[in-house]
Formats: C-alpha cells, sequence, structure tokens
C-alpha cells in the first residue's frame, strides 16, 4: 500500500521566519499582521531585499513551535512527507534549505521542491497529497481550485481568512489521533 502523502510549505509552516526576519534585521519584529515583509520595515526595503536573497538568513530560522515532534510523529505513523516552498534555487539558497530540512527533519523530509509560488498548487496537485498545509492564504486558495485539500496553517497575518485551517502542530496530530480511533 502507499503511504499518504502531506506535502508542506517551509516558511510559516516549518521554518520561524518572522522570528529569523527579525533577528537578521536587528529588530523590531516583523509586523504580524503583515505577510509582506517589505511592507513591515518602511524606509528599509532595500536592506529587507538583501536579507531576503542572502542563503545565511535562511540558515538561522528556528523551527516552528511543535513542527519537528509532529514530524517525526506522521513519519512514524506511516505518512509520507514533501516539502514544496516557493524560496528561489538560486544563490545558495536551495543547498542551505536542503541543509536545514536535514538538519532539523533527518529522514521524515527527504524529497524537497522548490516552485515559483504561482505553479505550486498545479504541481502539488500532480503529487496527489492527502493534503497540502501552506501559511499563505493565496496558495490554499490556489490549492483548493485544484482539489488539493489545502489546509492554512494559522498565524498572526492569516487570521482574517475564512478557509480551513489548522491552528498549530498539536492540534493536527491531536485530530489525525482522534479520527484513527
Ligand atoms: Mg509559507
Amino acid at each position: 500500500m502507499t503511504k499518504p502523502l502531506i506535502v508542506l510549505d517551509i516558511d510559516g509552516v516549518l521554518a520561524d521566519f518572522m522570528y529569523g526576519f527579525e533577528k537578521a534585521m536587528g529588530g523590531p519584529p516583523p509586523n504580524p499582521f503583515e505577510y509582506n515583509l517589505l511592507k513591515s520595515y518602511p524606509g528599509r526595503e532595500a536592506d529587507v531585499k538583501l536579507h531576503l536573497v542572502d542563503p545565511s538568513l535562511y540558515a538561522k530560522f528556528p523551527v516552528v513551535l511543535g513542527a519537528k515532534k509532529a514530524v517525526k510523529w506522521l513519519y512514524d505513523a506511516g505518512f509520507e512527507l514533501k516539502a514544496v516552498t516557493g524560496r528561489s534555487k538560486e544563490g545558495g539558497i536551495e543547498a542551505v534549505t536542503r541543509a536545514w530540512i536535514k538538519k532539523h527533519f533527518k529522514k521524515a523530509i527527504t524529497k524537497i521542491y522548490m516552485v515559483p509560488s504561482k505553479q505550486k498548487a498545479r504541481f502539488i496537485a500532480d503529487m496527489s497529497p492527502a493534503f497540502a498545509i501552506d501559511d499563505s492564504p493565496a496558495n490554499v486558495r490556489d490549492l483548493l481550485e485544484c482539489d488539493v485539500r489545502g489546509l492554512l496553517f494559522s498565524q498572526i497575518y492569516n487570521i482574517r481568512e475564512e478557509l480551513p485551517r489548522m491552528q498549530n502542530w498539536a492540534r493536527l496530530i491531536q485530530a489525525l489521533k482522534e479520527t484513527a480511533q
């Protein structure tokens, strides 16, 4: 039997992008209600853009709360896990991303795909996952349009969106345990 597949976004789902970015900028924290980092640092846009293309930024991101434990649980429960990210392949970011996933998630996530955001939903639909998790409302909307069961990973910047969502990693695992009973 093939294992049910779960597709995971990286930034905002596995990697704590906002916290990592605050450190890189030397503070203050990005506006938690704003998904677009450029809008969080008025007057410092050039600096934001420089950090976004710097691979060392991505190496330092902490793991989202509960993600490590939950991914291990899913892997042990027999799910197949793949990451699909809109991060650029350019300038060493791909190598840093692969190393970061390997460091934190070991053998649980071995397949990582770098796909431009606009093509992500189609790409994921072709993988026929059981569901796909993303923190971007636009990406989840695209997934639903492609008949993929998309779940919006709750973050302050997406809290007002009316979309199927998961509150956090612990709640997802709890829900899966309950449905398995
Ligand atoms: Mg994301």
